[in-house]
């Protein structure tokens, strides 16, 4: 990662934004040591530009790896890892809880390359190795899953996988480093949307992966040749937004914690799932993981199905209906009709999600305005 190469002096206190898409050389054997790596600097923006790398610098940090790249959305930074560490013949093994689109990459988009995928439910850990095949390169699941908030044993999966011939890659995009750093407990590739949280205001796509050096060899090559480069404009504002994010997730995880204490105490709630719940299945392993903070997700089951679904959307006219998370303010989703519209009721019966499901992304209102706003749609 490198510096702007002749900044003004005195140098601005923000970092401008280069929207230059090439450099000027000063000779051939600048642009050959440059281009070869040898010396630091920027030629072409697709292999690097200087606001991307203060982005992913400050991503680094925040995660505790040595390597770190932005990329033109969280998806693009799955592709790349996947691209970087399989190639065909290989087998990448996946949650079967995972963001739906990184279920459609391996499925429709990496089979037809020849890497096959096939998924296992990650909390049974014995399955889990047993699911490992001799080809398997990769093993991916997300810290918390998406939409019920089943909780990975990062530790555990990462020796798992070690134990094979793969690598371990965390989607950490619903915990944020304020929650965890799975670099630390042992997974090799760790990837954000930075779409969510951790730009937070819903203006920028982008992601993030980052890894140990052992792993990174082919990640900046499969970046510029498949063209997944960052936007300067895109990262400029995702580092201003990275700015507040331990401010942002301290105030969204009480909220979330109290919206789901709140929740469990309504009757028209059938059940919450908030891992900071002493009622979620894995409690015990989320504080082991997470310490006090549990992310700011929260998933209720209303009684009543989907006609108690629409009934509370309707009522709840001060949380909008946004199909994405991590926004300021606290808005909801309904899984059945947006992220898991795709699968079979028997599917989503699977994956615990009812036409009554909620998913609620909490924001940084203060907490009186979130429940007073919750009970509106309950009492709607
Ligand atoms: C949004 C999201 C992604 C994809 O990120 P984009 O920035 O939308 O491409 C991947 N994983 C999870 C868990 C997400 O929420």
């Amino acid at each position: 990662m490198s510096e702007p190469a002749e900044p003004t002096s005195p140098r601005p206190h923000n970092q401008p934004i280069y929207l230059s898409s090439v450099w000027e050389c000063r000779d051939p054997q600048q642009a050959d040591e440059i281009l070869g790596g040898r010396q630091r600097g920027y030629v072409y923006r697709r292999d690097g530009h200087p606001n991307g790398d203060a982005l992913a610098a400050e991503c680094c940090r925040l995660h505790g790896v040595e390597q770190g790249i932005a990329t033109s959305s969280g998806m693009s930074a799955i592709a790349v890892a996947v691209l970087a560490v399989a190639q065909t013949g290989d087998h990448v093994l996946v949650s079967n809880r995972l963001y739906g689109k990184t279920g459609h990459l391996l499925a429709t988009e990496f089979s037809r390359l020849g890497v096959e995928s096939s998924t296992v439910d990650i909390r049974d850990l014995a399955a889990t190795r047993a699911a490992l095949r001799t080809n398997t390169r990769l093993l991916i699941v997300e810290t918390i899953a998406n939409p019920c908030l089943e909780v990975a044993d990062i530790a555990a999966l990462a020796e798992i996988a070690h134990g094979g011939n793969a690598r371990l890659l965390v989607d950490n995009t619903f915990a944020t480093p304020y929650v965890c750093r799975p670099a630390e407990l042992g997974a090799d590739l760790v990837m954000e949307s930075l779409t969510k949280m951790m730009n937070g205001h819903s203006d920028v796509i982008l992601g993030f992966l980052g890894g140990t050096s052992a792993v990174w060899d082919r990640v900046p090559g499969v970046v510029s040749a498949w063209g997944f480069c960052s936007s300067p404009m895109d990262c400029w504002l995702a580092l201003r937004g990275l700015g507040t994010m331990p401010l942002r997730m301290q105030q969204a995880c009480g909220n979330a914690r109290a919206a789901a204490e709140f929740l469990a105490g309504r009757k028209e709630v059938e059940r919450v799932d908030y891992p900071g719940l002493a009622a979620h299945a894995q409690h015990d392993l989320a504080q082991r993981q997470f310490g006090s903070r549990f992310g700011s997700l929260v998933t209720f089951h209303l009684r009543g199905g989907r006609s108690a679904a629409e009934c509370f959307i309707a009522a709840a006219k001060r949380i909008p209906f946004c199909p994405s998370l991590g926004e300021l303010g606290t808005t909801l989703s309904h899984p059945e009709s947006t992220s898991h519209r795709g699968l079979t009721p028997e599917g989503r019966a699977a994956l615990g999600i009812t036409g009554g499901t909620i998913r609620l992304s909490l924001g940084i209102e203060p907490l009186d305005d979130v429940l007073s706003a919750l009970d509106e749609g309950l009492s709607g």
